[in-house]
């Protein structure tokens, strides 16, 4: 009966009802908790030494002692139970236990198999599936409250969800939507950006940000900004699909739009001249900053001309202050139009002073330029009694700054403004030269 009970694959031990000693452990009781024969003195002492939970104990002892309750029965089954025991080497194992009681043989069998392995098994799957269950909660709370659209879908297009917020973006249902198609809602001048965006994911980008223009319901569109997570295959590792938060934009574009044209007429306002709408001195000197910049690896001249009304005060004087201005508006206007090189810029200097920055212009070329204004000026005929021209005039001084010396802004214009004052000197309506570069030391 022995050899037997040690080729079975379930612990078995059994102990006499009369003393409750216990009688027997078979090979594979031993192999379980590695106890052997003579290392518990009774059933109790085994059961207060191995049971480390309460519980068990607890449990182990109403099954057991129902026996002694009614001793009178002639055979007594203890239904399995699960229970958790004390190896020898420390270890804690779960195991299904059961028995019976024989009272006619004088013996209670018990019978233990180790379950640990199920229960951690059990364990670890009940811990993943609630752990699946909170995640899917989570994931449908996320999908279906979040304010942005979310886009699942593999490259193939056989797998496609749209999370409910496409209808408060685009006013179609997530079905609707997925009958359009991805690329189908997304406006003709953003496709090509859009189709590169998906080819970089499925050739592995991690993320992709994309903004275009997505159909609503009724034909127009909306501003939506993307962000695109690719995923992969779990199976081949290779990219599979992507995931997309869309988000409205409109109203940030909107304001993001009016802002642009708030700064661009800001700074439009701050570069011109109020008056006749040419450059301002402010400008003229910005500019003429980064011409001394770009001097430094040129080998061309830089000239400027500087520019002043004749008898302007008199025509004020004479004709108000109102037709003077409009007159400074038609000389900016006739500066405007000499001026054909896109480098070249006329500015408003001051009062009735303009200034003319030309890069890449020599002295002669300058002169040319000075002939052209004074001729255009003339031509304006605004009348000017107080004039010995009979007409505005104007008076120029030109100035001319060679390559390969390091352009002295201050200089340049102090030496248009001598030339000038010749050129006053010299009857006005005329213009004056300086010569080339800084004065010898
Ligand atoms: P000159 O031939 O020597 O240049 O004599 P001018 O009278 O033009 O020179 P001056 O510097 O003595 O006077 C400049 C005058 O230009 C003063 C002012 O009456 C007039 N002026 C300056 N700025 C403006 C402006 O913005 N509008 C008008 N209408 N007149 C201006
Ligand atoms: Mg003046
Ligand atoms: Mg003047």
């Amino acid at each position: 009966m022995e050899v037997g009970f040690n080729a079975m694959p379930v612990g078995v031990s059994w102990a006499n009802l009369a003393d409750q000693k216990i009688g027997y452990m078979n090979r594979m009781f031993t192999e379980i908790f590695g106890y052997v024969m003579g290392d518990f003195v009774d059933i109790a002492d085994w059961i207060e030494r191995t049971y480390p939970f309460v519980e068990d104990r607890d449990l182990a002892w109403k099954s057991w002692g129902a026996y002694f309750s009614a001793p009178d029965l002639f055979e007594f089954s203890i239904e399995p139970m699960e229970l958790r025991i004390l190896c020898k080497n420390g270890e804690i194992k779960t195991i299904l236990h059961s028995g019976v009681i024989l009272p006619e043989t004088g013996w209670a069998l018990a019978t233990f198999v180790d379950i640990t392995e199920r229960k951690r098994n059990e364990l670890f799957l009940q811990a993943a599936e609630r752990a699946a269950r909170e995640n899917k909660a989570i994931y449908s709370l996320l999908l279906d409250h979040s304010p942005d659209m979310i886009i699942i879908s593999s490259f193939d297009n056989t797998s496609r969800f749209v999370s409910p917020a496409v209808t408060q973006i685009t006013g179609f249902t997530p079905a609707e939507y997925l009958e359009i198609g991805a690329l189908g809602s997304i406006h003709p001048e953003d496709l090509k950006g859009a189709q590169d965006g998906i080819e970089n994911l499925k050739n592995g980008a991690v993320r992709e940000v994309y903004s275009f223009q997505m159909l609503r319901k009724g034909g127009s569109y909306c501003w939506v900004e993307a962000l695109a997570i690719g995923y992969s295959d779990p199976v081949t590792g290779k990219p599979a699909g992507y995931i997309a938060t869309v988000r409205d934009v409109s109203e940030q574009r909107k304001r993001e739009d009016a802002l642009a044209s708030e700064y661009r007429e800001l700074s439009e306002v701050a570069a011109l001249d109020e008056l006749t709408g040419i450059a301002n001195r402010r400008t003229f000197n910005q500019t003429l900053e980064r011409e001394a910049l770009r001097h430094m690896r040129s080998n061309r001249d830089v000239s400027v001309l500087l520019l002043d009304v004749d008898y302007f005060k008199q025509f004020n004087d004479l004709y108000g202050h109102i037709p003077g201005d409009e007159c400074l508006k038609q000389i900016a206007t006739v500066l405007q139009r000499v001026l054909r090189r896109d480098p070249d810029l006329a500015a408003r200097f001051g009062g009735e002073e303009f200034i003319l920055l030309l890069p890449m212009t020599h002295l002669s070329g300058a002169e040319v330029i000075a002939r052209k204004i004074l001729q255009a000026i003339m031509d304006l005929a605004i009348p000017h009694a107080d004039s010995p021209y009979g007409v505005v005039t104007i008076s120029i001084g030109v100035a001319c700054w060679p390559p390969g010396i390091v352009l002295d802004q201050k200089l340049l214009l102090e030496q248009a403004d001598q030339a000038l004052y010749r050129a006053k000197d010299g009857g006005r309506n005329t213009y004056r030269l300086h010569e080339c570069g800084p004065p010898a030391a």
